[in-house]
């Protein structure tokens, strides 16, 4: 098709626009699959006028933009993107190039999955961790180091022998799709925006200015090149090497080495089968031309290496019809509208509902009932709609709205400011939210009653036997016995399971109880911290300000929580229906990595006082020593550590960072 200079300078407009949304805002308006069709057009625009091409094109620069409040450091060697494609005629013609460009008749090249995440470059000094810059302009980018330490599967110290001066890895900073699954949840419950996929969310969580707030979001990482620091002669010896280095790489099942089209096809094949039960999300797969020693002289297209292609997988859709669009109220109030659909099969499940999100989303995409629409599953576990095919509309739809009034307690609802939610304010009556709020408190992961489903809870709550979750446990089995359904075993079953629950341990009792801003992550740290129910009880900001993750939005949501009598009354008639939350005690066990173990500790370490540290190795059934000798098993260091680490290198005592410690606890 032919262009014009004006849609040549428009389309450059268009995708800085988007870049800017993807990569600096982490909201996104289009899918990756449209965009990539947008940088098609440009492509084939500039092949056609290769006197047009300027140099800020999106074909010839990363750009991800700077973020705010991050120092920006400069890279060891360029950061850049893989020329991609999704389609395997374009695969043969890297194959020839690659035939052409290395004269070989043969070439290997090693294939890997694309995770997709955000890239990272992570740097070590004599195997202490320093630096972690994410890929910016492919120059420099932003210092990220304090956010990438609190990725658990990160060594911040490597302890092999043969380790660089300085070595630099890179890989992708992920975030997996159950956390993201749950991050979205409690973001709804929040009032805020769902993040688009699991990219989004992680990139958005690694630009976050607080590294308390990142340690929360369980980010994740994989490393597949080493960019500095150690020259290795083959792709595929990168990944063992990087292993060695206890450095987190995938899975050996996904690493493959192919020779031509066909075991190339092969392994798209496999991996497409697959995908789906992986935990995290992947765009494609790459192919790396196998021998690193031609990589300098193959050069690079625009702002790719001409050693490596990405293949993308189009996004698995299916076409349904929306049969209606409900109401679902969250636990704190937030409405969500759902569309029904025409039950379809999409990406290994049948899909008969999707979250719209909010009105504000159903607006942008103008979803109307009745219409007929495309559907994808975001990070490859939420159905979404993402566009609506508008031939098909029919003549009389009309646009949808928000209800002003709850549809289940019929109280106006109100839209704060700063959330795109709109709620519904009546906390104490509503009966949609104290349905949702009894889910939440025996769901897995809160007082995870067994016997317990969606359905059982909603009979319960309708029959008027469980209107708040200390009714539970004032059920009997002959009670249970009335339900529709229930016979002698599965009344008998249920009966014992709420019984079971009683033992559940603080952390889990907290989060059960639904106070908003508290995740589980927060809620296992404040039990953790505070040690018991009755310290949590009469915690103020102060006390839940001091414990490591613990910030003012959650402080203060605890204490409003706290301050409330309806609420206090719930946590007292649960203390007398029988609860005893403790914190769980762990249990000394012999296959423990710190049992029997020596332990010598030097230096601050972050998220314990050296006490504290010393009491969890105890607790392991390890041994705290004041002096290095010959004997210890372990120095721990944390930051500025005193004489005893060369003591310890002396003894050849292994030496073990904070990271390694929370890692082994
Ligand atoms: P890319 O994501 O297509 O591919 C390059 C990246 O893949 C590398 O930088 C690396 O981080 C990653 N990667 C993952 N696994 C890898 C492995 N095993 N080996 C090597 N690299 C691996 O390219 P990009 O430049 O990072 O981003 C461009 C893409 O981002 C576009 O193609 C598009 O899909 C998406 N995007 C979308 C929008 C939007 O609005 N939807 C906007 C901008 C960009």
């Amino acid at each position: 098709m032919r262009a014009t200079r004006a849609e040549y300078e428009e389309l450059i407009e268009t995708l800085r626009a988007h870049d800017h949304r993807y990569y600096v805002e982490c909201k996104p308006i289009i899918s990756d699959y449209a965009y990539d069709g947008l940088v098609k057009r440009l492509e084939e625009i500039e092949k056609a006028h290769p006197d047009w091409v300027v140099p800020s094109s999106p074909t010839q620069r990363v750009d991800e933009g700077e973020t705010r409040g991050f120092k920006q450091a400069e890279h060891l060697a360029p950061m850049l993107s893989l020329q991609n494609t999704y389609s395997l005629n374009e695969i043969a013609d890297f194959i020839d190039r690659v035939k052409k460009l290395t004269q070989l008749k043969n070439p290997t090249f090693s294939l890997e999955l694309k995770i997709d995440g955000v890239a990272i470059a992570i740097r070590y000094k004599n195997g202490f961790m320093v630096q972690a810059i994410t890929r910016g302009d492919g120059k420099k980018g932003d210092d990220v180091t304090l956010n990438v330490k609190t990725i658990h599967s990160l060594p911040t110290l490597l302890t092999e022998t043969d380790i660089p001066e300085l070595l630099e890895v890179r890989g992708e900073v992920y975030l997996s799709k159950q956390d993201f699954l749950l991050m979205n949840e409690e973001r709804q419950e929040q009032g805020l925006e769902p993040w688009a996929n699991p990219r989004n969310a992680c990139a958005g969580s690694l630009k976050l200015l607080d590294a308390k707030e990142v340690y929360k979001r369980r980010l994740n990482l994989i490393t597949y090149q080493v960019s500095y620091g150690h020259e290795i002669d083959l792709q595929s010896a990168v990944h063992p090497y990087l292993k060695k280095h206890h450095l987190p790489v995938l899975d050996t099942l996904f690493l493959k080495k192919a020779h031509n089209l066909n075991e190339i096809e092969d392994y798209i094949h496999f991996v497409a089968k697959k995908r789906h039960e992986l935990p995290f999300d992947i765009d494609g797969i790459v192919i790396k031309f196998d021998d690193t020693k031609y990589y300098e002289s193959m050069g690079m297209t625009g702002k790719s290496p001409r050693w490596a292609v990405a293949y993308k997988f189009a996004p698995e859709q299916a076409v349904t019809k929306i049969k209606g669009i409900t109401i679902q109220v969250g636990r704190t109030g937030v409405l969500t509208p759902v569309a029904e659909l025409e039950p379809v099969f999409l990406a290994g499940s049948t899909i008969s509902r999707a979250s719209l999100h909010n009105e504000e989303e159903v607006e942008r995409k103008d979803i109307r009932v009745d219409d007929t629409v495309f559907i994808e599953k975001a990070g490859e576990i939420i159905p979404q709609v993402v566009k609506v095919d508008l031939d098909k509309r029919p003549k009389d739809s009309v646009k949808w709205h928000m209800p002003t009034r709850c549809p289940f307690c019929e109280t106006k609802v109100v839209k704060y400011e700063n959330e795109v939610a709109v709620r519904c304010p009546n906390q104490c009556e509503c009966p949609a939210q104290g349905m949702r709020r009894l889910h939440f408190f025996v769901a897995k992961g809160a007082m995870d009653v067994e016997h317990l489903g969606d359905k059982v809870v909603e009979k319960l709550f309708e029959s008027k036997m469980v209107q708040r979750p200390s009714d539970f446990y004032k059920l009997s089995k002959d009670q249970l016995l009335e339900l529709p359904g229930f016979k002698e075993k599965s009344a008998q079953n249920l009966y014992d399971s709420i019984q079971n629950s009683k033992k559940r341990s603080l952390d889990r009792f907290i989060l059960a109880i639904g106070i908003p801003h508290v995740g589980a992550q927060s809620a296992r740290l404040i039990a953790q911290r505070l040690g018991s129910l009755k310290n949590f009880i009469s915690a103020c900001k102060e006390d839940l300000l001091r414990i490591d993750g613990v910030g003012e939005k959650t402080a203060d949501s605890i204490v409003a929580f706290l301050q409330n009598p309806l609420n206090m009354e719930e946590i007292m008639l649960l203390i007398q229906a029988g609860l005893e939350p403790v914190v769980e005690k762990v249990a000394t066990d012999s296959s423990h990595p710190f049992y029997g173990k020596t332990f010598c500790l030097t230096g601050t370490l972050t998220k314990y006082t050296r006490q504290e540290a010393g009491e969890l190795i105890q607790k392991n059934g390890g041994v705290v020593v004041n002096t290095v000798t010959k004997k210890t098993d372990y120095l721990l260091v944390g930051d500025e550590a005193g004489s005893k680490l060369e003591k310890a290198k002396a003894a050849k005592v292994t030496v073990v960072d904070e990271e390694w410690f929370e890692r082994h606890l």
